[in-house]
């Protein structure tokens, strides 16, 4: 591995070799972001309402009985739009869940990290709640910057202590939904009647992650998107020239210079025709403002960047400068590196072609077995470790059953041996129905009389319907001596 030296960097390419919120001495810069307004802002703020009540309520919403949505890995049950999900789906879960991840990479490789910026559950409580909270209570940047600096006096006691609470609070209720999520709303409900005394384990397992939820957003921040985050890394693998992405306007922007009285005379002069500011300088008035309002605090004029979480405020705020020193909008916006640089608005590659294929392969094979997808499963084997038994009609093999009943139905099944028909069912404690979206197991001896026996492994066929209809013939065999 080969070892930067920070010494020979040259200035302006520093921002290869160092993370804008650390320091070169290793340490936490901290990022003390400005509040922005505009339009990408405002769209962003309606568009998180909208994704945080459905994190926040969809777990309590059911459709036929079931929770609209569940993840309960620790049992294997899946519930994708209130359709529930088996074991022995395990496949089509896989699918669905290779199908989301092959999404996302189709959505990076043209739209660049526009699920960061826009979708991401950590951009969005980081962004829309906590810097939110944060601004009520401590205040705008410079405010921020002067307290954290100042000794721990009562003023910056009670900030600190509020903001913790508020912020422990949030991350409790964070804790709590994602919880619901996995276990299901309604055993949350009755964990929380309990009492936690009840379920320590649980109680135990909700604190640690509300410490967890706590610390990503109290002190983590940032560094959970340009550090911690593999979509983050893997991005830099699937975004090219032609990816359209918050992107600064280097042709036209460069060179910087601040906005002067001579800029602003021949502004007046040009009388709304086409200006152009005088000594060659670019549209950029070198005033930060872009970086201010940065989350990850970088400088989007040095070019696409790992740490650009695509959230727009550069894009607002560059705008707003725009608007006021009279120069069209869009010097930041979204388009692709090409476009800037070649004027080329193509973003269809062959590698998007290629990802593009696999995806809808993907999505085919999903739907597919979704509508093959069968409502009933009937499995019979032949009881481990057993031969036969000696029954009243003469010789019997022991068979366990499952029936799973995926349906919102109950299920009234039958079973009878079709072939050959001179062999019985015994059941032995098999329930006779299956309520819906549930499972039975059971166990039966098939009884034969000894005349009927005509080899040491006979072939044979159980015939299974349920409700009136013919379900399954599941062949297996019968042992004798
Ligand atoms: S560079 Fe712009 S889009 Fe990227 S993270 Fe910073 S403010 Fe957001
Ligand atoms: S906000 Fe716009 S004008 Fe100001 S420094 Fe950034 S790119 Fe330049």
């Amino acid at each position: 591995m080969s070892v930067i030296d920070l010494d020979v960097v040259e200035d302006h390419e520093r921002f290869r070799a160092e993370l804008a919120s650390i320091a070169p001495d290793g340490k936490r810069k901290w990022i003390y972001a400005r509040k922005q307004t505009g339009k990408f802002y405002t769209l962003r703020t309606i568009l998180s309402w909208f994704l945080l009540a459905f994190l926040l309520f969809s777990p309590f919403v059911k459709v036929g009985g079931h929770q609209f949505l569940l993840f309960n890995f620790l049992d294997w049950q899946f519930v994708f739009f209130g359709i529930p999900f088996w074991p022995s789906d395990f496949y089509f879960v896989a699918l669905m869940f290779l199908t989301a991840v092959v999404t996302i990479v189709v959505f990076t490789s043209t739209l660049g990290r526009i699920w960061c910026g826009w979708l991401c559950p950590q951009t969005i409580f980081m962004e829309m709640v906590f810097r939110k909270i944060e601004w009520l209570i401590d205040g705008p940047p410079k405010e921020q910057a002067r307290r954290d600096a100042g000794p721990w006096n009562w003023d910056r006691i009670w900030h600190y202590g509020l903001k913790v609470f508020i912020f422990f609070a949030i991350s409790f209720v964070i804790a709590n939904t994602f919880l619901s999520y996995i276990v299901s709303s309604d055993k949350l409900l009755l964990y929380i009647v309990d009492g936690p005394l009840a379920h320590i384990d649980l109680f135990i397992g909700l604190v640690f992650f509300t410490f967890v939820f706590f610390m990503v957003f109290f002190r983590f921040r940032e560094q959970a998107c340009v550090i911690a985050c593999p979509y983050g890394r893997y991005m830099s693998a699937l975004v090219d020239e032609k990816t359209i992405a918050v992107t600064y306007d280097f042709k036209r922007g460069e060179g910087r210079a601040k906005w002067t009285r001579d800029d602003t005379a021949a502004k007046k002069a040009a009388a709304g025709s086409a200006y152009k500011r005088p000594d060659n300088n670019g549209d950029c008035v070198d005033c930060f403002q872009c970086v201010t309002v940065c989350p990850t605090g970088i400088d989007i004029r040095n070019g696409i960047q790992m740490d650009c979480v695509n959230c727009t405020a550069c894009i607002d705020a560059c705008d707003e400068v725009m608007d006021k020193v009279g120069l069209p909008r869009g010097l930041i916006r979204y388009t692709s590196q090409a476009a800037v640089e070649k004027g080329s608005t193509s973003w269809f590659t062959p590698r998007i072609a290629a990802y593009m294929s696999v995806w809808a392969v993907l999505v085919i094979a999903v739907a597919a077995m979704f509508f093959m997808r069968s409502t009933v499963e009937v499995n019979i084997l032949r009881q481990e470790g057993t031969t036969w038994v000696t029954t009243t009609q003469g010789l019997g093999n022991v068979y366990r059953m499952e029936i799973v009943n995926k349906s919102s139905d109950p299920l009234n099944y039958t079973i009878r041996v079709s072939e050959p028909q001179a062999a019985k069912i015994i059941p032995l404690g098999m329930p006779g129905n299956v309520a819906a979206q549930s499972a039975i197991k059971g166990r039966f001896i098939v009884s034969m009389p000894k005349s009927s026996i005509t080899s040491s492994s006979m072939k044979l066929t159980i015939h299974v319907e349920g409700n009136g209809k013919h379900l399954r013939d599941i062949h297996t065999s019968f042992l004798s001596p």
